[in-house]
């Protein structure tokens, strides 16, 4: 066991404040992740910032008729807000296909966006790993990879984001809101998550002064027409292989716009512009969706154990844009577990 020290935040100043007088201080909120990474070894921190007494625990509208989601808001309590439940089923869906009651009861949003990747050298301290130790190597690329990214990887990493709940803030076009040193700023969610390049060791660009203060929901929500599709080994309790996030707003048949973002497949929640401007116009046929699909595909590399990957979520965006589009979301993992 590694010694650490242990702090309250006082207020968010006070927050901000102890992150920055120490590099290797690490904020705990659920403590899901981080707890983990401590037990195994892999993350090492001096000492813990306690927020969860911080006052980012609220649900609020937004003047332009978005939502507001304080950090703290624990993934269950957003997931069955009734507002999410009623304008963003989007978001509720990705939620409830992560992990187990449990941990979404302990989970918050903040630390959500900023769990680390389940590669499993990753957690392996006897193997290398750039994402761990910067210049060992990737472990990934001829090992075993089978969970592993097709799209944006490097030459240092392949890992995936392991997140369903940012799948759906990306296609949402969320924003992050974060207070630093530097004061306040909000991050356009698609800039906030990094791919690995080769500084894999950086999951985002959130500074490491800043602690995320709540997401921002623009007031569009996609509620009659929206996927969340996960595919996984087993229907629970397991991170997804692919994961896929559609929005659709249809009039007669034609998609007026689209929304689609890809999970388990990136070091990010992947969306394509593309693809969306594609269907953007197009009528909603399986044609039009197999095109997207091909688009969103086009540049994706598997690394042997996860060449399946590439098919698995050509046949997975049709699926999730068919669904959408005839207004039928998804399945079990949408029902409200009591
Ligand atoms: C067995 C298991 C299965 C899981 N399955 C899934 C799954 O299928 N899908 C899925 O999406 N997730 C899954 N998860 C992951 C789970 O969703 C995350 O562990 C959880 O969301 C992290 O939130 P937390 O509040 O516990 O974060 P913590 O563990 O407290 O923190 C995680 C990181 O975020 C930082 N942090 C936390 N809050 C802030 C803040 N406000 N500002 C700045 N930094 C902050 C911490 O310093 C730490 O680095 C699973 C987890 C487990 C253990
Ligand atoms: S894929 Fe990334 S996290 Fe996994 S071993 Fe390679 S460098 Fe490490």
């Amino acid at each position: 066991m590694n010694n650490f020290a242990y702090m309250r935040a006082r207020d968010i100043a006070d927050a901000v404040r102890q992150v920055a007088s120490d590099p290797a201080a690490r904020f705990i909120a659920g403590g899901t992740n981080l707890i983990d990474l401590m037990k195994e070894n892999v993350t090492r921190p001096s000492r813990l910032i306690d927020i969860t007494h911080l006052p980012l625990d609220k649900i609020e509208e937004t003047p332009d008729g978005g939502l507001r989601i304080g950090a703290l808001v624990a993934n269950s309590d957003l997931a069955y807000h009734p507002q999410i439940e009623a304008h963003y089923p989007l978001l509720a869906s990705a939620i409830l296909a992560g992990a187990s009651p449990q941990l979404r009861n302990m989970a918050s949003t903040g630390g959500n966006l900023l769990q680390r990747t389940r590669c499993f050298y990753f957690y392996d301290t006897t193997t290398p790993c750039n994402k761990r130790e910067p210049g060992t190597g990737c472990s990934a690329i001829d090992g075993i990879n089978r969970m592993h990214a097709i799209l944006g990887t490097s030459e240092h990493c392949i890992a995936t984001h392991p997140s369903d709940m940012c799948v759906a803030l990306a296609a949402l076009e969320a924003r992050v809101l974060a207070t630093g040193t530097g004061g306040e700023r909000s991050i356009a969610f698609a800039d906030f998550h990094r791919l690995p390049g080769d500084r894999p060791e950086i999951d985002s660009n959130l500074a490491p002064d800043e602690i995320i203060t709540a997401i921002e929901l623009p007031p569009k929500g996609f509620a009659t027409n929206y996927t969340y599709l996960k595919i996984r080994d087993r229907l629970s309790y397991a991170f997804g292989l692919i994961s896929i996030a559609v929005g659709l707003d249809i009039d007669g048949g034609t998609i007026k716009e689209a929304r689609l973002a890809l999970g388990g497949v990136a070091h990010k929640p992947w969306r394509d512009r593309d693809a969306e401007a594609q269907l953007g116009g197009a009528p909603a046929t399986e044609e039009s969706f197999l095109r997207a699909a091909e688009t969103a595909l086009r540049g994706a590399r598997g690394f042997g154990h996860n060449d399946f990957k590439i098919e698995l979520a050509r046949r997975g965006i049709v699926r999730a844009l068919a669904q959408a589009a005839r207004g039928t979301s998804q399945s079990q993992s949408d029902k409200r577990i009591e």
